[in-house]
């Protein structure tokens, strides 16, 4: 019988319960355990708190995860773990996998939390016999434990992997944005007021891009697009004086050409006196609005359809596979190599198609 755990790593995002409650119901529905993983890798670290009486690898039953699907965050919560970056951190980790029988893992994270995943299947060798020369585990104990079979679920609000046209999170993230302009625009449009809306994306900008594009936003920055010399004159010249209402969405990574931060105040300075614009501007930054709340349709069937074929996957994964993440692609999940994604995802921007883009945002109003 495999014993199979799961685990939330990196920032949370809405789906990911949905998730959890996939991969235990299923691998108990295919005959296995089912095992959750708490505080992500630092829970794996821990193993278990004697301190505290805690443990942070827990067996699951199947009602042990009833009303996940509608709720946001991570239930079994998320951490950063510096000391899973370091070999001996990971040694731990492998010993606690052994010590409490756990054969395969999911993980739902972003590309860093799977790139770990990746590096810790990859040694787990290693780690077996540097755990048994120590003498911290036997050999007997290790030997059921040969290979290490894990399975990526992509969870992240920025939709930043390459390989799949949607992350678990994604789209709630937008539709808060959504929601959060819509109630900002009624405030904008009876003042006559400019609003400068900074949205979460450091390095991708599809959460600020379908933001505008969803919301009729006037003028966009994103970390993909940087802005050239001129960027000033552009957006004096789109926004125009005496409109009921503006919109500009910036996200966190906004850059001009040369690499220079774009920041909102900057924006803001500039609607508010530059080249005689003089609107009455305010900033709202929408933080951590935009992470948390219920996860929408899309993320919870998301997360459980990829749920399901993860613990498939990890099943039938042998030594020779690749490691390898859940996709969708084209309405279709899929499984997919893991670090040629990962490789992808940095070498190249998720792609943005500049022309429908700028079709889309020459739909602003004019007045
Ligand atoms: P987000 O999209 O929210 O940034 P992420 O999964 O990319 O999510 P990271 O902070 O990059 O978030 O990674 C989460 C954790 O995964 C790290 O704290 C660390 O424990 C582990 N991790 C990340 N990269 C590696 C790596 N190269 N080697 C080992 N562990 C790693």
């Amino acid at each position: 019988k495999k014993n199979i755990a799961v685990m939330t790593s990196g920032g949370d995002s809405p789906g990911m319960n949905a998730v959890v409650r996939a991969v235990v119901r299923t691998a108990i529905h295919l005959g296995c355990n089912a095992y959750c993983v708490y505080e992500g890798y630092r829970g794996l670290v821990i193993g278990r708190d004697e301190e505290k009486q805690v443990d942070y690898i827990r067996q699951m039953g199947w009602e042990d995860v009833r009303g996940y699907l509608s709720l946001g965050g991570t239930l079994i919560g998320t951490a950063r773990c510096k000391e899973f970056f370091e070999r001996d951190g990971r040694l731990r980790a492998a010993r606690n996998m052994v010590v409490n029988g756990i054969d395969a893992l999911i993980i739902c994270g972003g590309d860093g939390s799977l790139t770990g995943a990746d590096r810790f299947r990859a040694e787990w060798p290693s780690l077996l016999e540097e755990l048994v020369s120590k003498g911290d585990l036997t050999k007997e104990q290790v030997a059921p434990f040969q290979h290490l079979n894990i399975v990526g679920l992509v969870g992240s609000i920025d939709n930043d992997l390459s390989g799949t046209d949607a992350t678990i999170g994604a789209y709630s993230a937008l539709a808060r944005i959504c929601e959060m302009v819509d109630y900002i625009e009624a405030t904008a449009s009876s003042h006559s007021r400019a609003f400068v809306i900074e949205v979460m994306g450091r390095h991708c900008g599809w959460l600020a891009l379908m933001g505008a594009v969803a919301t009729g936003a006037d003028f966009l920055f994103i970390p993909e697009k940087p802005r050239e010399d001129n960027w000033k004159e552009e957006m004096c010249q789109v926004i125009k004086t005496g409109k009921r209402k503006t919109i500009v969405i910036i996200a966190e990574g906004a850059l001009d050409r040369h690499g220079n931060k774009i920041t909102p105040t900057m924006v803001k300075d500039l609607l508010a006196d530059g080249n005689g614009l003089g609107l009455d501007t305010r900033i709202t930054t929408l933080g951590h609005v935009q992470r948390g709340g219920t996860a929408v349709a899309y993320d919870r069937m998301l997360g459980t359809l990829q749920g399901v074929e993860a613990v498939k996957a990890v099943l039938e994964a042998t030594p020779e596979t690749e490691t390898c993440f859940i996709a969708i692609t084209e309405n279709k999940i899929t499984r997919k190599p893991l670090m040629a994604a990962v490789k992808e995802t940095q070498e190249v921007a998720k792609l943005i198609d500049a022309q429908r883009f700028n079709e889309a945002m020459a739909l602003r109003d004019t007045e």
